[in-house]
This record gives structure tokens, C-alpha cells and sequence, in this order.
């Protein structure tokens, strides 16, 4: 039999990994085993911090005591009821969602890949039954270098030639600019566009963050062409960027928004499509579902985080602690770092390529008990829990520090 995972070591542990799991990643070799706030620990007890919080998954920390304790006493009550009767923990969630977000409507998922689809659907249901686009003609306008998942229709859609070659035939009825160009968007909009999908801030992409006016002018580009504008604030969203959404920086309100990834406080996968009910009122009992979407456990944790959210604390640490990060990237620019961009407590961080790949920067880091991601080339992403502490944040910027500059 198969000894228990805590008595074998990280090597072990590494090693059937690569056996038995299809090779779909490539993580780092820390293998965690317990963790609490921004900190995990490995199997053989070392401590790292982690500044990559489940890429913004765990914007409130391992474990936050609010979520664990909201999941542990749902647990103990109801976990499963399937949307095939009612629930007593989903009206609640979703008001208070709705308010937060200050839209009418919600309709829960579990992945963010599952709210992209989602939103996919129900922009293609409205331009079918209130622009009146023709019968399968609707197209959806998307930005190069996106990041929304993924399924066979939402990689379909990709630029990224490692995430989509070898998957196709993909659905057709995506149209391609490029991201922050606004004269490439009007030309790309017709009488045929359901909708614009777009990151207000690209993540994987390497933490894009567009020009200012950039969404302002989405918004104005797709109310003039009477179509939808879609936000995917699945990993911008729920205070990362020190508002509660990111296209709050420019009080812009899109037609539906997609959330994902800290809507489950890192303990169960909730997402959701928030909008309007003129928008989210077009599916009719049928059309659309999820086994496990808005069920109770899920919902009692994802009101727990709004409820968190909903003191503003998370959104201010964003803000205060992000700009610790900026000042402190702008002090390693020329020293190891070729360029950064910031919004919030979230930084794409260019290292000089002659100091390595963004995957050779993190395996460094790692040896030095700090945690983070690359994403392309020579580029790592920054994302710490929003419960950081600004003496942890420095920590971590001292150990890149002695990584870029040892
Ligand atoms: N959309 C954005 C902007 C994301 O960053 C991600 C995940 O990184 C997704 C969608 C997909 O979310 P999930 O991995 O939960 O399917």
C-alpha cells in the first residue's frame, strides 16, 4: 500500500507526481503541506512566503480564520443540494454579491473558465433576442495576449500559440485586436458583435495594465455599437487592484462581470456572472446550469468573502501595500529588473533575460523561502495575500533583491 503522504519526502513526492500525473504543468519543487496567512510550509517543515496566492485565489491569505470558520460550520449543516431545489445559503450571497458589485443579477459557477463560457453564452443569447443579430452570426471581440481559461472554446480564442495548438477545430465567432488599442476595437465592432471580452488588467499576460482611458473608450466604443461590454475580473477582481473591481480605476460599469478565483476565499472554487437583469434576464430554467454551482458550501464562503470585502480593509491594504511594491521595484529597476507594471498589490516584474528565465528567477527565490510565478520569458508575477504584512512584503522584495543582484 501506498505509505501516507506525510511520511514521504518532497523528492518522493516529486517524483511519483511526475509518474502518475498527467504532465499538464510545471511546478516548482516546493511540495506544501500546511499554511496560514502568506505563509506555506513543505513536507519537511521549511517555510516559504508566498507571493503568488493561488494567482490571486488567495487574496485573503491561507485559511483566513473568517472563511475556514463560515466553511467549517456550513459543513456541519448542508454542503450539496444542487440548483434542482432551493438552498438557504444562496439568496443571501447573491444580494449581497449583487451589492457589492452594484449590478442586479447573479448566476453562479465554479471555475473562472466556467463564468468566461457563461458570459460567452449569455452575450450570444442577448445579441440573438435584443440587438437582433441573425441566427448564428453573433461574433464576440476579444484582445491579443488574453488569458480566460481553459476550454476548447475559450483557448479557441487564445494567442498563445502553447495554450491553443493541437486543440482545435474551435468555435468559431471571435474577432482579435490588439489589447489597449481602441482604434483596432471600433474598427472590429459591426452590427454582428455580441459583445467586447476583455481583462481590464491582462495577468497572465504579464500584469497589463492598459493606458488610462483605454476602458473608458471600451465602454463608449460598445454602447455606440449597441453591444455588451464583458470584464473578466476573475483574477483583477475582489480587491486585487485596490478597488473591488478593476475597472473601478476608471468608474466604468460594464454590462456583465465575470468573477472567479477569491470568490471561493481559496477553500472551495466559486465564480460567478454578475450584470444587469436586461442582460442576465435573457436565460430561461434549462438553458443553462452547473451540478455544483451556488451550492451551500460555496455560497456560505463566497458571503463570507464579501463580507470581508464589503469593510473596504482588503481593498485599502491593496492599495497602500501596492505602492510599498511599486517604490520598491522602482528601487530594483536597473539593478536586475529591466521593467515593471503595477496595479494594486499586483506586479509584472521584466528581469534582465542575461540574469535568467522567469522560471530560473523563481526556482532561485524559492531556495530563498519566497514564492512566485513566471509567466513568459524572462517576466515573473507578483500577487501577494492582501493580508500581507508590509515587514513580510519586504521580506520578499530583500530576497529578489539578493537573487537578482548576488
Ligand atoms: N480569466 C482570467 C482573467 C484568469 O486569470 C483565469 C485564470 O487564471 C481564468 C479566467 C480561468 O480561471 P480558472 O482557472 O478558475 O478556470
Amino acid at each position: 500500500m501506498t505509505a501516507p503522504a506525510r511520511t514521504r519526502s518532497s523528492a518522493d513526492l516529486i517524483r511519483a507526481e511526475e509518474h502518475v500525473l498527467a504532465h499538464n504543468y510545471h511546478p516548482l519543487p516546493v511540495v506544501v503541506a500546511r499554511a496560514e496567512g502568506a505563509w506555506v510550509e513543505d513536507v519537511e517543515g521549511r517555510r516559504y512566503l508566498d507571493l503568488l496566492a493561488g494567482y490571486s485565489a488567495l487574496n485573503f491569505g491561507h485559511r483566513h480564520p473568517t472563511l475556514v470558520r463560515e466553511a467549517h460550520r456550513q459543513l456541519d449543516r448542508v454542503t450539496l443540494t444542487s440548483r434542482a431545489f432551493h438552498n438557504d445559503r444562496l439568496a443571501s450571497f447573491a444580494e449581497r454579491l449583487a451589492a457589492l458589485t452594484g449590478t442586479d443579477m447573479v448566476l453562479p459557477m465554479n471555475t473562472g473558465a466556467e463564468a468566461v463560457e457563461t458570459g460567452i453564452k449569455v452575450a450570444r443569447k442577448w445579441a440573438y433576442e435584443v440587438k437582433g443579430v441573425r441566427g448564428g452570426r453573433a461574433t464576440i471581440v476579444v484582445a491579443a495576449g488574453n488569458f480566460h481559461g481553459r476550454t476548447t472554446t475559450v483557448v479557441g480564442f487564445s494567442t498563445d500559440e502553447t495554450a491553443r495548438a493541437g486543440f482545435g477545430p474551435f468555435t468559431p465567432g471571435f474577432r482579435v485586436v490588439p489589447y489597449n488599442d481602441t482604434a483596432a476595437l471600433e474598427a472590429a465592432v459591426d452590427e454582428s458583435t455580441a459583445a467586447v471580452l476583455v481583462e481590464p488588467v491582462q495577468g497572465e499576460a504579464g500584469v497589463i495594465v492598459p493606458d488610462d482611458g483605454y476602458l473608458t473608450r471600451v465602454r463608449e466604443v460598445t454602447r455606440e455599437a449597441g453591444c455588451l461590454f464583458v470584464a473578466d475580473e476573475i483574477q483583477s477582481g475582489l480587491g486585487r487592484t485596490g478597488r473591488t473591481l478593476a475597472v473601478e480605476h476608471e468608474s466604468v460599469v460594464p454590462d456583465l462581470i465575470l468573477l472567479g478565483k477569491a470568490l471561493g476565499g481559496g477553500i472551495v472554487p466559486v465564480s460567478a456572472v454578475v450584470g444587469s437583469r436586461e442582460v442576465l434576464g435573457v436565460l430561461n430554467p434549462g438553458e443553462h446550469g452547473s451540478t455544483f454551482g451556488g451550492n451551500p458550501l460555496s455560497a456560505a464562503v463566497g458571503e463570507a468573502v464579501v463580507g470581508l470585502l464589503e469593510t473596504g480593509d482588503f481593498q485599502r491594504r491593496a492599495a497602500e501595500l501596492g505602492e510599498r511594491l511599486r517604490v520598491g521595484l522602482a528601487r530594483l529597476t536597473g539593478r536586475g529588473v529591466v521593467g515593471f507594471r503595477t496595479r494594486g498589490l499586483w506586479a509584472g516584474v521584466d528581469v534582465d533575460p542575461a540574469l535568467g528565465t522567469g522560471r530560473e528567477v523563481g526556482e532561485r527565490l524559492a531556495r530563498e523561502g519566497v514564492l512566485v510565478k513566471d509567466t513568459h520569458g524572462s517576466t515573473i508575477r507578483i500577487a501577494p495575500p492582501l493580508t500581507i504584512a508590509a515587514g513580510e512584503l519586504d521580506e520578499g522584495l530583500a530576497a529578489l533583491e539578493r537573487v537578482l543582484t548576488d
